[in-house]
């Protein structure tokens, strides 16, 4: 018998209501949010779920999609592909991101070049996550008028620990802002806010994986896929919202990510209460195969990860994209001390980086000097894309 052939459909809003936020699979980057051209969606920072800001209605009825014809938040859903249940392929993103599809020896997505960073100032270094190189980036690219704001995340009021989705407009607030929060923080809420609140019109976004490639979905995409079947007017509107973004957006800085942690789960039932750190005393948590959590008396406390991972969000089982594969610089320590290991994949990527080194803030070491990362790079990339499938293959929607 022959295999049967896919069939495409359009991406809808009932569809991603159903087929992302129903399954389960809905990551809470925030992207359909910020597309949304008609308001229609908010965020429900508790439940890290979209919902609709119409009560009355379905869950998965939205007016503008049914009545109007407008979907540009489908669009923007990395967990919504061209079939049903299926996520969309990173070579499609990678189309729209990079104007090609990823050749067979660019085993982490499109690549120019990977090498180790660090900053070298030794002030940045001891206040960043790994070697300080995302926020020398950021810097240089403020001083050099190349953006005028960043979506970072950063420390809420309340306590360091809780990430917050943050609109940085200097250099100053810019390293307020550094080391790495492992609970979800949907950072292009702060891209939203940005352009919306603020009016800046030079953006970079730093994510993890999934924030940044919601991006490259549309973003760096043209917008050629709105299509209004009711009218010009609203043909308009569409286009003009997303455009804003797309307009706005310089670069991005994917960080890897192999998972997050739910917040109440991982800082008061684990930190608290299991490992017996008060989270208010909490300056810096890092995971290198362990748990790595600095107190500000200056202790450090090492936990296996495995005791944590019971408090990973269910969600990024459906994420195989380890290494950020859609954004323009990739980050991440992978098993590193006190480096960042980069992965530059595209030409504004590189000229923002090339010029960070310029000014003198990088020291840069070549990739091979560094043989465990790039191991670890290479296991934790396959083993992510592994129990993505894994995951869809237990829902009926992959074939083993
Ligand atoms: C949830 C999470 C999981 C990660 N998992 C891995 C991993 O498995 N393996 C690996 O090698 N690296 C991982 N990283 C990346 C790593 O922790 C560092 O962010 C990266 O190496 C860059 O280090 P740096 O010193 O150059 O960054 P810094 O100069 O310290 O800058 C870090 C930047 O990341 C932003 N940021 C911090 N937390 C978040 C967040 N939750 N969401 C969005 N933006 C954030 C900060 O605002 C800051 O701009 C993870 C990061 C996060 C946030």
């Amino acid at each position: 018998m022959s295999e049967a052939v896919p069939v495409e459909i359009k991406n809808t809003f009932n569809r991603m209501m159903n087929e992302v936020v129903a399954l389960g699979s809905c990551c809470g980057c925030s992207m359909c949010v910020v597309t949304c051209p008609y308001g229609v969606i908010k965020y429900d920072h508790d439940s890290m779920f979209p919902y609709v800001a119409k009560p009355k209605g379905d869950f998965d009825y939205c007016p503008i999609s049914e009545e109007v014809g407008c979907d540009v938040c489908a669009n923007a859903c990395e967990r919504l592909g061209p079939e049903r249940m299926r996520p969309i392929k990173p070579e499609e993103i990678d189309i729209h991101v990079f104007g090609r599809a990823r050749r067979e020896d660019e085993y982490y997505g499109v690549t120019r070049f990977v090498c180790a960073a660090r900053s070298t100032n030794p002030n940045v270094v001891a206040n960043a996550e790994d070697g300080g190189a995302v926020t020398e980036i950021l810097k240089c690219a403020f001083e050099d008028g190349i953006i005028d704001g960043a979506a970072v995340a950063a420390p809420s009021d309340k306590m360091w620990l809780e990430p917050v989705p943050r609109v940085v407009k200097s250099v100053d607030e810019l390293m307020q802002t550094a080391k790495s929060w492992y609970t979800y923080c949907a950072t292009p809420l702060a891209l939203k806010e940005a352009v919306d609140k603020h009016k800046l019109s030079k953006l970079a976004l730093v994510g993890v994986s999934c924030e940044v490639s919601g991006y490259g979905t549309t973003f760096g995409a043209d917008t050629s896929f709105i299509s209004a079947e009711r009218g010009e007017k609203n043909l308009e509107r569409q286009n003009k919202h997303l455009k804003q973004y797309v307009d706005a957006v310089q670069f991005t800085i994917g960080l890897l990510c192999t998972e997050t942690f739910v917040f109440d789960g991982f800082i008061h039932e684990y930190l608290q209460e299991k490992v017996g750190i008060n989270p208010h005393d909490v300056v810096k948590v890092n995971v290198k195969g362990k748990v790595v959590t600095d107190i500000n008396d200056g202790t450090r406390i090492e936990t296996p990860l495995l005791e944590a991972r019971v408090y990973q969000r269910h969600q990024c089982n459906y994420c195989g994209d380890f290494s950020a594969e859609h954004s323009d610089i990739s980050a991440g320590g992978v098993g590193s001390d006190g480096w960042t290991i980069l992965i530059v994949r595209s030409e504004r990527g590189e000229r923002i980086f090339k010029r960070t080194i310029e000014k003198g803030y990088l020291e840069v070491r070549p990739a091979s000097e560094f043989e465990r990362s790039m191991k670890v790079l290479k296991r934790l990339t396959e083993t992510q894309r592994k129990r993505a499938d894994e995951q869809y293959i237990s829902i009926g929607s992959l074939r083993r």
